[in-house]
């Protein structure tokens, strides 16, 4: 791409023109844009915003959340997926508590637990004006198309050489203004299968466009298939009570949450009525879930009956919440 500060100065003005309107727009505190970030890691931002107000609401500073029990914001959180995401922001939480203040600086900010590359310089750019370009799939795309770069986009060899071009864009007097930016056309105009370049601020200075290869950039040349597995979850009912199993501390994903029992974990149970199914992925994996009743049974060790009214407080998985939604909404 020819130029690219003006590139990146057209992308500023567009942005002032077009921005939609987000509620982590509205502030510089970097413990709001912190929670932001990490909500919005693999998540859409409509999805994330009820999630970010509520979870602000509740912890509207670090130390709040540092005191926090974890089943209390595992339950706020509840639905999001991806739950590492809540326990590294209470460590990092933590550990903005013991500073007594959040770092200032990019190599501080990037030094907090669950903080990697891409959010210490979301946050060192909007909330202290520091000159640090973001890279994230969104940036990837534009990028990668703007430059009509054919490099694999999962390859270090040709993030970095997007990141220097996206660093050579970045106007220093207004950094954060210029990642939102270039996000934003990602989110918006640049998008994964149709982008909209009659729309685009960088229609006259794209190399793809030129090319007419836009739609086949990016490349990426590591995805793998996914595994598809079946399951058969229970909902057993008793007295207006569920049957649910924890999930314990030694489990590799979701550890400290309560879940439905499948069906193996209740052999003795009798199947009553199919309640309906569903889909659900979580990264590769792509479940496909059948959801039966069943009569209620003694509860195994680690399981516990919950009143159904108790449930919406309960860091519960999504898989769960699905199932239960199919006959009355926990
Ligand atoms: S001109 Fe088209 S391909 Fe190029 S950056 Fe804009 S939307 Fe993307």
């Amino acid at each position: 791409m020819q130029n690219p500060r003006n590139a990146g100065r057209l992308l500023l003005d567009w942005y002032a023109a077009s921005r939609r309107d987000l509620p982590w727009r509205r502030t510089k505190d970097p413990w709001r844009i912190l929670v932001s970030e990490v909500m919005l890691q693999q998540t859409r931002v409509s999805v994330v915003i009820p999630y970010y107000e509520r979870f602000l609401e509740r912890y509207p500073a670090p130390a709040i959340l540092a005191a926090a029990p974890e089943t209390e914001f595992l339950a706020l959180w509840s639905g999001l997926g991806y739950y590492a995401r809540a326990r590294n922001l209470q460590r990092a939480s933590r550990a903005i508590a013991g500073l007594g203040e959040f770092p200032k600086t990019y190599d501080d900010i990037r030094k907090l637990p669950g903080v990697g590359d891409y959010t210490a310089a979301a946050i060192a750019s909007i909330c202290f004006a520091q000159p640090h370009a973001v890279l994230d799939g969104n940036v990837l795309r534009v990028l990668s198309r703007a430059c009509a770069d054919r490099g694999d986009i999962a390859s270090s060899a040709t993030r970095v050489r997007l990141k220097e071009q996206a660093q050579r864009m970045l106007d220093p007097r207004r950094p954060g203004d210029f990642n939102q930016a270039i996000m934003e056309l990602g989110a918006t105009i640049c998008l994964p299968k149709n982008p909209q370049c009659l729309l685009c601020p960088l229609r006259d200075l794209c190399t793809g466009r030129a090319e007419g290869i836009q739609h086949e950039l990016p490349v990426k040349l590591s995805k793998r298939d996914p595994i598809k597995l079946a399951v058969e979850l229970y909902i057993v009912e008793k007295d207006g009570a569920v049957l649910l199993r924890h999930r314990g501390p030694t489990e590799s994903r979701l550890a400290g949450f309560w879940e439905l029992p499948e069906s193996r974990d209740l052999p003795t149970a009798e199947r009553q009525a199919n309640l309906g199914s569903f889909r659900h992925t979580i990264t590769r994996h792509d479940y496909e879930i059948d959801v039966y009743s069943a009569l209620p049974v003694k509860a195994p060790k680690g399981f516990r009956w919950f009143p159904r009214t108790d449930l919406e407080n309960l860091p519960l998985t999504t898989m769960s919440r699905k199932a239960l939604a199919l006959c009355v909404s926990p």
